[in-house]
């Protein structure tokens, strides 16, 4: 096949089957953020490169190795977002929204780009909710965001996906770790792959979330976070806890994640499913005091998550979670000849209006053909208008699953008829 009709490696197609069940779990998504108060925010795909740098850091996965970076012809150089936060923080300052009262409660579905290796639940093209969280330093905070995580998954019945939290501690406590993390990792420089001997110096907790086999089991053994912890971060990991307790969401305490990009402080966590293989993380995410200062800002603590849709539908799949099919076409009016299709494309305009699903026949097919089709899209009802029943200008509306027929006329109370039939009717499934 040539090369216009395959997709980039790394992408994925939703086709016209299979979009309901994105649509259903974004509308799950929109309508629990509504409930959270939280609004919808929408970045541009791309910013300048620089932003990413900044925001994400400069020794992350992500920034030194996944970013579709390239020069606009006015030689600027852009990024293709490879995630949420940092847009939605430049946009929050550009428009100066913390004028507008705090906190900022926002939330984001994007399309994210990174050139990774694709496998399962790891694409090149990839979808994610976000929420953002802006003002606020308290730790209610940090339970309400992991609350709404959380909503989001009972809402869809999602059962096998466990919380892990943890705290990375603040700029003040953090150096501390970080000496420890330097002198345990010194040890092993021979071993440690060129990317994490790079970071040794510069951002030592970034070995812990290294992917490589070897720089992983020589992470097991090195220190702490939790073990280093100021008084402030350490009461603040302790009423997150108390607030999640409270809110009845379980979790464990896992002192490994320090989670892929750099603004993280104080609070992160994962959502992580055992069940989809070694892509498990569903949702990720914590609190990053220190972002919107970090892009030029006033001191603004921030938190905020990302869940990826991909992941989720895999986990869903894999719980074999059914998602409700769309609403079929309710009403399929087969014509016969011209004046017959004129007058069923004026009924099915009609009835469309009433927020029913209509169809008839736009391809030019005889009555079987029309028939089969109208089958194929498990139409609860069918009509045929042929000659007779544009003199009586009546005709027999059929329950496709009960078989019974009703007459309808077809003036302007045909629409309305045609709901209250739909309403009373019973269907197999
Ligand atoms: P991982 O450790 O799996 O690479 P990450 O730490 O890079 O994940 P985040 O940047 O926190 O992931 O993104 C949040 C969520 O977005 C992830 O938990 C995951 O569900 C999803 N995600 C991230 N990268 C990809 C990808 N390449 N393909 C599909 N989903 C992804
Ligand atoms: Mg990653």
């Amino acid at each position: 096949m040539g090369v216009i009709v395959k997709k980039i490696k790394g992408t994925e197609d939703v086709l016209p089957k299979q979009s309901y069940k994105w649509q259903f779990i974004e509308a799950v998504m929109r309508d629990e953020a509504k409930n959270f108060g939280f609004k919808e925010i929408r970045t541009p795909v791309f910013e300048h490169t620089e932003l990413f740098q900044r925001g994400v850091g400069d020794t992350t996965d992500v920034v030194q190795k996944e970013m579709y970076t390239f020069d606009t012809k006015g030689k600027e150089s852009v990024t293709l977002r490879p995630e949420g936060t940092a847009g939605a923080a430049r946009a929050v300052l550009e428009h100066s929204l913390t004028n507008e009262g705090l906190p900022i409660k926002a939330y984001y579905l994007t399309s994210c780009y990174r050139y990774e290796k694709p496998q399962a639940g790891r694409l090149r093209e990839f979808h994610q909710f976000g929420i953002e969280e802006y003002g606020t330093s308290s730790p209610l905070a940090d339970a309400e965001v992991i609350s709404l995580a959380d909503s989001i998954f009972k809402r869809l019945q999602i059962e096998n996906l466990h919380l892990e939290i943890n705290s990375i501690g603040c700029p003040e406590c953090r150096p501390v770790f970080h000496n420890a993390l330097k002198s345990y990792f010194a040890d092993y420089k021979d071993e440690l792959c060129e990317t994490c001997l790079t970071r040794l110096d510069k951002n030592p907790m970034r070995i812990l979330d290294c992917k490589s086999p070897v720089c992983s089991k020589i992470a097991e053994g090195a220190p702490k976070i939790t073990d280093y912890l100021c008084e402030e971060c350490e009461n603040h990991f302790a009423k997150v806890r108390e607030y999640l307790e409270i809110a009845g969401i379980g979790y464990t305490v896992n002192p490994t994640i320090v989670r892929g990009l750099d603004y993280y402080t104080k609070t992160v966590f994962e959502f992580v499913s055992d069940a989809i293989g070694s892509q498990g993380t569903v949702c990720g995410g914590g609190r990053y005091d220190g972002l919107i200062e970090e892009l030029g800002g006033q001191k603004l603590p921030s938190l905020g998550y990302a869940m990826g849709l991909e992941r989720l539908l895999m986990v869903m799949e894999n719980q074999g979670i059914e998602i409700p099919e769309p609403e079929p076409c309710a009403l399929y009016i087969a014509g016969l000849g011209d004046n017959a299709q004129s007058k069923a494309f004026e009924l099915i305009g009609a009835v469309r209006n009433t927020g029913l699903p209509a169809e008839t026949d736009v391809v030019g097919r005889g009555l079987r053909a029309q028939m089969k089709y109208a089958d194929k899209i498990g139409a609860r009802f069918s009509m045929v208008i042929g000659d007779n029943e544009l003199l009586e200008n009546k005709a027999n509306v059929k329950n496709m699953t009960t078989g019974e027929q009703t007459e309808l006329s077809l003036d302007e109370s045909f629409a309305e008829k045609f709901s209250a039939l739909v309403l009373e009717a019973k269907f197999s499934k």
